[in-house]
């Protein structure tokens, strides 16, 4: 990176002083002299550990830490003098002579350890899997000291990745497949949506420059025609809004490159059939507290106007995402026939979305009482606890922390009232490791909602959660059966290392012999089907639950001898793609068929429900049920030919069906509505459902005329007695006259 000094042209003299007059005067609305003048030494000392070298673009490369300290506050929104300070230096100890002892020295021990952090942070992923998740681990832990260093170490690779046009073109390559994999993920999980899109965007430029160029060029060319209809759909909307008084902003916004070629290749389309191009942003200025209220009178003004989808109603503001994400979500017909997705939220809630998590860190810093850690810092820090733990291999370890990113969380409360997040399925074991190992460690069970349970039970959001122990508990290796979070498993697993290591030796005999007898190697497709099936990581923990006989070998010969077959007679008859004669164009494939419609009746409600034979599908698999008067309900595969056929020849008997946990299955069900509108009435009722019975919907049409509504809720059921419930609670909603299954 570095060349013979070069003198400083007088120009470059100029273009340095005024990007650095610029960050101070950025840094002037939330530091004082003092933090200032530390800012100045920061840069000054940057500089000139910088002096002479240039990248490869041929600009100085001071430039660099410059631009990724404006970044920190401009587009980060962390106001932070610290933070500037790390900017400006990240690289000087990478990059120079400067050592951490003399910038401890000049700026004390936060910023030497924030720095630190982010020069252990170096080099680029090789391709073979192990490296590139030792690397990750390296990386994640030094992040996890100090949340601040994630958020330097995002704006580093953004500025990196806007500069990334002087590279060779392998290093493009490698840089942009690590920042798809790992940096924009990353800046999602911490709610950095504009900068998780940019990054995308870049990414896809160099990975895939045909793709990307095609898609600007098209939108381009398609700009006038949007903008036109952008003003068109916002006209009357606006009026609404004036007229009820919701004082708010409405602008329609292009979605990112990369997220229309997601649609493309998701959806099968083209450029020219992805619906939602743009979105409308709706961001109320909300006149008193009730946020939510005036988003769904919002929403419910909107609907007035124009037509909403059946099935797209997102509700983030009711259950944010993990992220802090609140927003609610909608798709409505405009003029022309088209549909197109409107988004509303509150001021607070739009800058949370768009600063993420460093909005709740200003928070937190400004309300010292508030000292409690951020839900992202807790991930963070689950994160680095998992990372320093030895006996996770590399493999595992790369699944765990993409899988991570992304997963769904629950929340929990501790006695004491604070948050815990979890993921979705964990148990009062996980919650016992994640307060601290000690409380797992002795646990004997727990209080949920003032209620004695089991280790075992599955937590739900919003529980209170209180964990007992007892002196002489020890860990048990049967626990593993039902913890979920890394950090459980591993700390029981280390625990319970030798009684265990003996049960997987045990249990890797019993199937060696087993496998011999059917010719069965390793790495043949069934074992990956096998660890699917009984929701295994790898192979010892298979091997573990063999070795223990809490998975008998009868069992085991069940799953090989159903499964063998199914894989020898090949997968591909029943694929939809390879129907034999007749032509498969006749048919209805299922994917066209609007599965929305397809409600469970109820005569079938009480009915059993079987997996069928023809297609055995397992956990994960995208399922349909159809209704049968002998065996009740069967189970399919999406595409199993048993659908196909039923489909087309008797749509009345299939019904949308999915998993729940534990391999239970859940029926899509629909109730009509009607009753007095009011406002708060539609929240209510959406309360009811998601919030006390915990159900997810999948949409709601509500029709408002003069004072009355009538609505058509779909949702998914496990039984009959759930789906009572929630028409029980319903009925007791004031203003609500009648609710009845379609
Ligand atoms: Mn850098």
């Amino acid at each position: 990176m570095s060349q013979a000094s070069i003198p400083l042209q007088e120009q470059e003299k100029t273009k340095i002083l005024k990007a650095y007059k610029k960050l101070i005067s950025s840094c002037l609305p939330f530091t004082n002299e003092e933090e200032r003048k530390l800012i100045r030494e920061a840069f000054e000392l940057s500089n000139k550990a910088h002096k002479g070298m240039r990248r490869k673009s041929g600009e100085l490369y001071i430039f660099h830490p410059l631009a990724v300290a404006q970044i920190i506050i401009d587009e980060i929104g962390l106001y932070d003098y610290t933070s500037v300070i790390c900017a400006l230096i990240h690289d000087v100890v990478e990059d120079t002579d400067i050592t951490l002892d003399e910038i401890q020295r000049k700026f004390g021990l936060t910023v030497r350890q924030i720095v630190d952090g982010l020069t252990k942070v170096s080099g680029v992923f090789d391709s073979t899997a192990n490296k590139q998740a030792e690397s990750l681990r390296k990386m994640l832990i030094t992040m996890s000291y100090d949340i601040r260093v994630a958020l330097i170490k995002i704006a580093d690779r953004l500025h990196n990745m806007r500069t990334l046009d002087s590279m060779r073109q392998e290093q493009q390559l490698k840089i942009s497949v690590e920042t798809k994999a790992l940096y924009a993920p990353l800046a999602h999980r911490l709610g950095l949506y504009p900068i998780k899109s940019e990054l995308e965007d870049l990414a896809l430029k160099y990975t895939e420059p045909q793709v990307y160029n095609e898609i600007a060029r098209k939108l381009k060319e398609t700009q006038a025609d949007r903008d036109t209809y952008i003003q068109d759909f916002i006209k009357p909307i606006k009026q609404k809004m004036e007229e009820i008084g919701i004082d708010c902003k409405i602008t329609g916004r292009v979605k990112s490159i990369s997220s229309i070629y997601e649609k493309m290749l998701k959806q099968h389309v083209t450029f020219e059939e992805v619906y939602d191009i743009f979105a409308i942003r709706i961001v109320i200025d909300p006149k008193d507290k009730d946020e939510r209220g005036v988003c769904w009178r919002a929403y419910a003004a909107i609907t007035l106007t124009y037509t909403p989808h059946p099935n797209r109603l997102r509700d983030w503001i009711s259950s944010p995402k993990a992220n802090g994400y609140e927003s609610l979500h909608t798709t409505v017909m405009g003029p022309g026939g088209k549909w197109v997705e409107v988004q509303i939220r509150t001021k607070r809630m739009d800058y949370i979305a768009e600063r993420g998590l460093a909005s709740h860190y200003m928070y937190k810093d400004k309300n010292s009482e508030a000292q409690k850690e951020s839900l992202q810092e807790k991930w963070l820090n689950s994160i680095r606890d998992l990372l320093e733990n030895k006996q996770i291999n590399g493999q595992d370890f790369f699944s765990v922390v993409t899988s991570n990113l992304v997963a769904e969380q629950i929340y929990v409360f501790t006695p004491k009232g604070d948050l815990i997040e979890l993921p979705v399925g964990a148990t009062a074991i996980d919650f016992a490791y994640a307060i601290h190992t000690d409380i797992g460690n002795h646990a004997i069970g727990a209080k949920v909602n003032h209620k004695t349970v089991s280790l075992n039970y599955e937590l739900s959001n919003g529980d209170h959660v209180e964990i007992l122990t007892a002196k002489n508990q020890k860990p048990n290796i049967k626990w593993l059966e039902f913890a979920k979070t890394i950090k459980a498993k591993t700390k029981i697993k280390e625990a319970t290392r030798i009684e265990r290591q003996a049960l997987i030796e045990k249990g890797k005999l019993l199937f060696q012999r087993k496998a011999k007898s059917l010719n069965v190697s390793d790495n043949h497709p069934i074992i990956k089907k096998l660890l699917e099936e009984f929701d295994l990581n790898n192979l010892d923990d298979f091997y573990f639950l063999l070795g223990s006989h809490r998975l008998s070998t009868q069992k085991l010969n069940d799953f090989i001898n159903k499964n063998l077959k199914y894989l020898q007679s090949s997968t591909s008859k029943l694929e939809i793609g390879e129907l034999p004669s007749p032509s498969p164009s006749e048919l209805i494939n299922p994917e066209d068929v609007d599965l929305d419609s397809m409600t469970i009746k109820d005569a079938d409600l009480n009915a059993t429900v079987k997996t069928g034979k023809c297609c055995n599908p397992i956990p994960g698999d995208d399922i349909i049920g159809i209704s049968d008067p002998i065996e009740g309900i069967v189970i399919h595969r999406l595409h199993c030919l048993q659908v196909v056929k039923t489909i087309n020849q008797d749509p009345d008997r299939v019904i949308k069906t999915k998993w729940s946990t534990g391999n239970l299955v859940e029926f899509l069900t629909s109730i009509r509505i009607t009753g007095y509108d009011r406002m708060g009435m539609l929240n209510d009722i959406v309360r009811t459902i998601s919030m006390v019975m915990r159900i997810n919907i999948r949409s709601i049409t509500i029709d408002v005329q003069d004072d009355m509504f009538e609505g058509v809720i779909k949702f998914y059921v496990r039984n009959i007695k759930e789906l009572n419930q929630v028409i029980t609670l319903l009925k007791n909603i004031s203003g609500v006259l009648t609710v009845e299954r379609t």
